[in-house]
């Protein structure tokens, strides 16, 4: 601050000195300024004109501002590029002070703090993350502030950092705060740069840790605090930046969850993309992913549960088959569902209005939003009342109607209110008694002027007078210069136009203040009664937001069902025997997308026996990876509790999925493919169980044949030694077709294609059996090599196999491909015949296997 700032200016260095990291808005009459760097930043992001003010000594101050009544879609832009922005308000009547008036920040707008709807994604929570570490513990904690959600999770042991990063991926914070040390830690820097690219981070330093622990305990109940140093830590830094941005009440942030992952299939970071669950590889985006295809809800907040259930799945049988009865009978009434439905959908996000009116932001239009949905319920009941499976029927009895708010909303609100809640017109007449009499002078007043206007014109004679009004002069007459002669003497000049005077007269200046009193009383009566029934409702929030949750579960429940119908799934019986038995199973997103083909199913057999792992060989493009896919989908949706594209399937829920697919993206993080393929490798060895399911596809490839070759073969013995994990293994190198000798419980199954001379067709079925040849050549050609080079590799291919003839020589596919059209659930007594060789097996053999099919069967 320097000696020759102005008042202002001083004020506006010292609030400025407090808030170093966000753009601050200074308010200064109807615009928010900015000023020095500020200014600079803000013309540039905004694109608008930086101009400069007098800063004494010859100094020019930039600024830049903008209008206060267009300030949120400025601070949008500014919040979407990641930064943070501060506004400061005038906080006393500029008429009622003498000098300087009072400035304050009223709050801190953050990626992860913003309530505004412009500015929140409807199908997704909008998190703000906090990171702590306090010994060996790394805990987790994060608040949606927009519905009030709030939640924490403590990691333990080496794998630590890897699961907290998972746990990020899968709430994709808007924002992050890392507290301490693990700021600088590589990997998270990483993963945070790859995986988390339009998250706003910052560290929070220097705290008192005391302190802040202490906080949980004040804000949330004793029972739902956690017994962990670590956690209370991270919470508290939760609540500190909250308190620090809103400035604001914090009671409606009052659920606190401890995510437990014993309870849910757990997905990693690389698997929910590897699947695109709920985000596409492409862009991020819910398109042409299962969450995309699978999602018909109605409201955006069963589509925040939605895309929770499928992050989350279900490992507890009896929890998935509740939400199956549910979605059965759902399907089973359809009239009903309907009608639910149609309730559903005049149901705004009022979980977020909600949030909205605890902070008392909330406009008119919020209440009459809130009150329309609440107004469903009674309709949501009487459906409700219709159903008799358990998660239903709890539903019913768990949601209360709110009735008594509705009516207060339906009593005062008017239909259609403005946004403004300063420009009057949100309260209905007969609502309160003062109001009705302030409207009623100012409506007599109409008349009032009528009845003037018509006496002047007699008066003066003249015709063409007017009575009008504007906000500079009030109420005046105006006349028009061919008149002016006939104008009485009591009429006082006030303005002249082109063609007119305007006058006024003793008359009409009392009369004016009479009106425009009523009508300033009017606007603020309104304000004060409309903010009373706004925070009348508070002290039912936490009721209404258990209504919002049963709401979210029913439409989420709807919109399986729906998925259901509409794509013909079928209800998969829930085993806990490790079966897999899947028959002509689809992959739920390539089926949609394909347009002129149609999509061949498949079956699906893993078991503990002798179905551990399946050995899938097949050229490239013939289908690998779609049914290794398809397969790791299926489960996951089983696990969710929805219905899955199948004829008819048996799942015994699993513990993860893993999924190591496909050339990675992620030379970001500066490791090569080859190399991050191998950690994925490891990773998967070092967690998986016997309850797990992986995918791996093509390992091994981002090195020399053989050393790929050796790599892939001695992972799937691995595996099926030491793990017994159920696995599903895609190669195009056909020697890999030997490892089902390793093993009696790996099977080899391979694409069906049919050769056409020297075309190949691609059959997309997964028959039994290991292809022999890898059709490498044929792709080539299908992708356009010139035929010359074709001709040139099939003659080196032709020599190379001369020198090394295949190992193994499997049936013909053309052979296999007659079991094509078999059941599985046949065709695994087909695959164990098909095994024998019958040339070589004596008559006793042949009893003894007969007998041991019988006595399995
Ligand atoms: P691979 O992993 O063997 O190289 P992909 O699984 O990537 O092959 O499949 C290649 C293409 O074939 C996919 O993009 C998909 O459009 C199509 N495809 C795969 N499976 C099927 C199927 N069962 N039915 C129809 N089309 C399929």
């Amino acid at each position: 601050m320097s000696a020759n700032d102005t008042p202002m200016m001083a004020q506006y260095k010292n609030i400025k000195s407090q808030h170093q990291d966000e753009i601050l808005f200074f308010r200064l009459g109807d615009f928010y300024e900015m000023f020095f760097t500020d200014a600079e930043i803000a013309s540039r992001e905004l694109e608008i004109t930086l101009t400069s003010r007098e800063g004494g000594q010859n100094m020019r101050i930039p600024m830049c501002g903008v209008p206060y009544h267009a300030a949120e879609n400025y601070i949008a832009r500014l919040i979407n590029k990641g930064f943070k922005v501060a506004i400061c308000e005038q906080v006393e009547d500029p008429k009622q002070t003498k000098g300087i008036v009072r400035r304050e920040v009223i709050k801190v707008i953050t990626p992860g703090t913003v309530l505004s709807e412009t500015l929140l994604p409807d199908q997704s929570n909008n998190y703000l993350t906090v990171i702590a570490e306090r010994g060996t513990t790394l805990c987790l904690a994060a608040a949606d502030i927009s519905t009030g959600e709030c939640l924490w999770v403590g990691y333990e042991g080496i794998n630590r950092l890897p699961a907290l990063c998972d746990q990020l991926y899968r709430l994709m914070p808007a924002e992050l705060v890392i507290a301490g040390e693990i700021a600088n830690d590589g990997e998270l820097k990483a993963f945070i740069n790859s995986r988390l690219a339009n998250c706003a981070v910052s560290n929070f330093k220097e705290f008192d840790a005391e302190a802040i622990t202490g906080l949980p305990g004040r804000h949330f109940a004793a029972e739902e605090l956690p017994d962990c140093q670590c956690a209370q830590l991270s919470l508290g830094i939760l609540l500190f930046y909250l308190h620090q941005t809103l400035k604001n009440d914090l009671s409606h942030l009052n659920r606190l969850t401890h995510l437990n992952f014993a309870d849910s299939l757990v997905l990693d970071t690389s698997t929910l993309r590897n699947l695109e669950v709920t985000r596409n590889m492409r862009d991020g985006g819910k398109k042409e992913t299962l969450l995309g295809v699978l999602d018909y809800t109605s409201t955006a907040m069963g589509g925040r549960l939605l895309k929770n259930w499928l992050e989350y799945p279900l490992m507890h049988a009896g929890r998935i088959m509740e939400r199956q009865d549910a979605i059965a009978e759902l399907l089973d009434q359809p009239a009903e569902r309907q009608l639910v439905k149609t309730a559903l959908s005049a149901v705004y996000d009022f979980e977020r209005i909600l949030t909205r009116v605890e902070v008392g932001t909330a406009n008119a239009r919020d209440l009459i939003a809130l009150k329309d949905s609440l107004a469903v319920i009674p309709a949501l009941q009487n459906s409700l009342a219709n159903f008799r499976t358990a998660l239903l029927t709890q539903l019913g009895t768990a949601l209360t109607d709110h009735s008594s708010i509705v009516r207060l909303i339906d009593a005062a609100i008017t239909e259609t209110p403005p946004i403004s809640l300063r420009d009057g017109g949100l309260i209905k007449e007969n609502y309160h008694a003062e109001l009705d009499e302030l409207r009623s002078i100012a409506r007599d007043s109409r008349e009032w002027i009528q009845s003037l206007e018509a006496r002047e014109r007699e008066r003066t004679g003249i015709k063409s007078l007017k009575i009008g009004y504007n906000k500079v002069f009030g109420y005046y007459l105006e006349v028009t210069h061919s008149n002016s002669s006939a104008v009485p003497v009591n009429y006082v000049r006030k303005q002249t136009l082109a063609n007119a005077e305007r006058y006024i007269t003793p008359e009409l200046k009392d009369f004016e203040t009479k009106v425009l009193g009523a009508q300033e009383k009017i606007v603020s009566l309104e304000y004060v009664l409309f903010s009373e029934i706004r925070d009348s409702i508070k002290s039912d929030i936490r009721q209404i937001q258990q209504t919002a949750r049963q709401i979210a579960l029913l439409d989420t429940l709807v919109s399986l069902s729906e998925a259901a119908e509409r794509y013909n799934y079928a209800r998969p019986q829930i085993r806990t025997n490790g079966a897999i038995l899947i028959k002509d199973g689809r992959h739920p997103v390539v089926e949609r997308l394909l347009q002129r083909e149609l999509f061949v199913p498949n079956d699906t057999l893993l078991d503990h026996h002798e179905n551990e792992v399946m050995v899938i060989t097949g050229p490239n493009m013939a289908g690998k990876s779609t049914y290794m896919r398809q397969v790791a989908l299926l489960v996951l949706m089983a696990q969710t509790g929805s219905f899955i594209p199948a004829r008819e399937a048996v799942i015994s829920p699993v513990d993860r999925i893993f999924t190591r697919v496909g050339a990675s993206d992620d030379l970001s993080t500066g490791q090569s493919t080859f190399m991050v393929e191998m950690n994925e490798v490891a990773q998967i060895l070092k967690y998986a169980t016997a309850k797990s399911l992986i995918v791996l596809d093509e390992i091994g490839r981002g090195t020399s044949t053989f050393d790929g070759m050796s790599i892939a073969r001695a992972v799937i013995e691995y595996i099926n030694e030491r793990i017994k994990a159920k696995t599903l293994f895609a190669t195009h190198y056909h020697e890999l077709t030997e490892l089902a000798d390793y093993g009696r419980n790996i099977k080899n199954y391979s694409v069906a294609v049919k050769e056409r001379g020297r075309d190949v067709v691609f059959l997309r079925r997964i028959v039994p059996g290991g292809a022999d040849k890898s059709y490498g050549i044929h792709v080539a050609q299908l992708a356009g090599l010139p035929k010359k080079l074709i001709d040139r590799a099939s003659r080196i291919l032709a020599e190379l196999e001369q020198n090394h003839p295949p190992a193994v020589r499997q049936p013909q596919v053309e052979q296999t491909a007659a079991t094509l059209s078999s059941s599985l659930f046949e065709s695994a007594l087909a695959a164990d015949l098909l095994a024998i060789d019958v040339l070589s097996i004596t008559p006793l053999e042949a009893l003894n296997i007969l007998y041991r099919l019988q006595t399995e069967a």
